[in-house]
């Protein structure tokens, strides 16, 4: 039986490698012949130990991950450490980089915990663009830089690392993790909500410098502490088993794919592909500029507007799904993480051709 699978340009959660759901499927009733599924068993039993303990590996691994370094498996998504990360880490002042809406949550939400200086915003210009390393108005005494590589509804993108001397940087990687090689020594946190490039919802990916887990700057639950989280092994309490378990899975699958340059450089032809065809059309337009476009977002708009509602319906009746923009920006967006495959891109152009051939 050969099983319908559409390309699903849901911003997030967004699809998973079919390789990865089969095998969940298929260890689902009976995982290593204990007759359970891996979410029917104890947290602290030896199987789930060992599942946990190898996405921990395996991640470590795609990263190249230095040793003085943790990774936490946390839970409620990258919205919780906006508040997570001002409670442990903020002492007195920060600095937030906004490039859209999601960091200006995460400004929003360290606010409650200290003072929030905002270092570069380009709000102002409609979040178009990612600022220049000369236009950071960094604070030699923050407790932090704050930035989000990759703004998932505007589609702006980072392409560079911000240089923030002694001052520890953060950054929101929920759109971006694990689609190119990064080097976590620049960074002082990194997270990421799993449900774009690694796994379910609700699962938050936490890799943080050793060093600032003794900072603690605020009275807090302890389930909320870096410090107990990481001496308890991310296990204070009962963890999403069953997301960590299909976490595993997908950086097994990233290993097999040749790891993090081969995703890098199957993600950058999907984009380059995509923006070449929106760049090549009048009919389409992406307004970011180029220097900061998304590979892993990709809004656009048509030249007329009033097109869209029979655009997102002919597009879904071809198969490409879920393909409309935030509902706070309008449009489109294709959003084309890790689990894409280039002929999901190939499929969207050829339907955007011919959509602008018949309509336009
Ligand atoms: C999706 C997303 C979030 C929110 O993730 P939740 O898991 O819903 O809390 C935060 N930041 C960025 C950059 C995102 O893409």
């Amino acid at each position: 039986m050969t099983i319908a699978r559409s390309y699903n340009f849901c911003s997030g959660p967004a699809m998973l490698p079919t390789e990865v759901l089969q095998q969940a499927q298929a260890e689902l009733l009976n995982f290593q012949g204990q007759g359970s599924s891996v979410m029917e068993m104890s947290h602290r039993g030896e199987i789930f130990q060992q599942v946990h303990a190898q996405a921990k590996a395996d991640l470590a691994e795609l990263l190249a991950l230095p040793a003085d370094y943790e990774i936490l498996f946390l839970q409620g998504g990258a919205t919780a450490q906006f508040s997570q990360l001002a409670m442990n880490l903020l002492q007195d002042k920060a600095d937030y980089i906004v490039t859209g809406q999601w960091g200006n949550k995460a400004v929003k939400a360290a606010k409650a915990y200290g003072q929030v200086n905002i270092a570069a915003s380009t709000q102002s210009e409609n979040f178009l663009r990612a600022p220049t390393q000369a236009e950071l108005n960094l604070d030699p005494d923050a407790s932090y830089v704050h930035y989000t590589p990759n703004e998932t509804i505007g589609g702006v993108e980072f392409n560079y690392v911000p240089q923030t001397g002694a001052v520890p940087l953060i950054g929101d990687f929920s759109s971006t993790i694990l689609s190119r090689p990064l080097d976590v020594s620049q960074f002082g946190m990194i997270y990421a909500g799993a449900q774009k490039n690694i796994g379910p919802s609700g699962l938050v990916v936490v890799i943080i410098r050793k060093d600032l887990l003794a900072r603690q700057a605020h009275a807090m639950p302890e389930l909320f502490s870096y410090a107990a989280q990481q001496q308890n092994d991310s296990m204070i309490n009962t963890p999403p088993t069953f997301g960590i378990y299909l976490a595993g899975l997908v950086f097994q699958w990233l290993k097999r794919q040749g790891g993090l340059s081969a995703m890098a450089e199957h993600n950058q032809s999907k984009a380059e592909a995509l923006y070449r065809f929106i760049d090549g059309h009048d009919f389409y337009h992406n307004p970011i500029a180029h220097d900061s476009r998304s590979w892993m977002n990709v809004p656009f708009t048509l030249a007329d507007a009033s097109l869209e509602k029979e655009f997102l319906r002919q597009s879904e009746a071809a198969g490409l799904h879920t393909l409309a923009g935030h509902r706070s920006v309008g449009g489109m967006r294709a959003s084309i993480y890790n689990a894409m495959p280039r002929a999901g891109i190939d499929a969207l152009t050829a339907f955007m051709a011919d959509f602008a051939k018949r309509m336009g």
